[in-house]
């Protein structure tokens, strides 16, 4: 299938490559859900190609499409403790 930019696999997957953890919005995600380093993006980006699961993911947004993404490969539970554990060390900085 053709990608449709929808932008669910640079906000779902962890990317080592560019340190990015499960579930986060990679930092080179443009506004309008386009990568604003297309050139050069590093090269796990430029193997990508989308497949049957960027079907299974489809929905009107790009939080519901990453929620789904996590679903369907069970990192949900996953995902979710990453966040806390972002919010944790957010609130941990504030603090000191
Ligand atoms: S999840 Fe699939 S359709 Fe969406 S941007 Fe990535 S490759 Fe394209
Ligand atoms: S570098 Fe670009 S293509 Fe790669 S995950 Fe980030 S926004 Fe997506």
């Amino acid at each position: 299938m053709d990608c449709t930019r929808c932008g669910a696999c640079c906000v779902a997957p962890d990317i080592a490559a560019l340190d990015k953890p499960l579930g986060l919005r990679c930092p080179h995600l443009g506004a309008d859900n386009l990568c604003t380093v297309y050139e050069r993006r590093p090269q796990v980006c430029r193997d990508y190609q989308p497949d049957a699961v960027c079907r299974l993911i489809e929905a009107p947004t790009l939080e519901e499409r990453v929620h789904k993404y996590l679903a369907l490969f069970e990192l949900t539970a996953e995902a979710d403790d990453v966040r806390q554990r972002g919010c944790y060390s957010m609130r941990h900085a504030r603090r000191g």
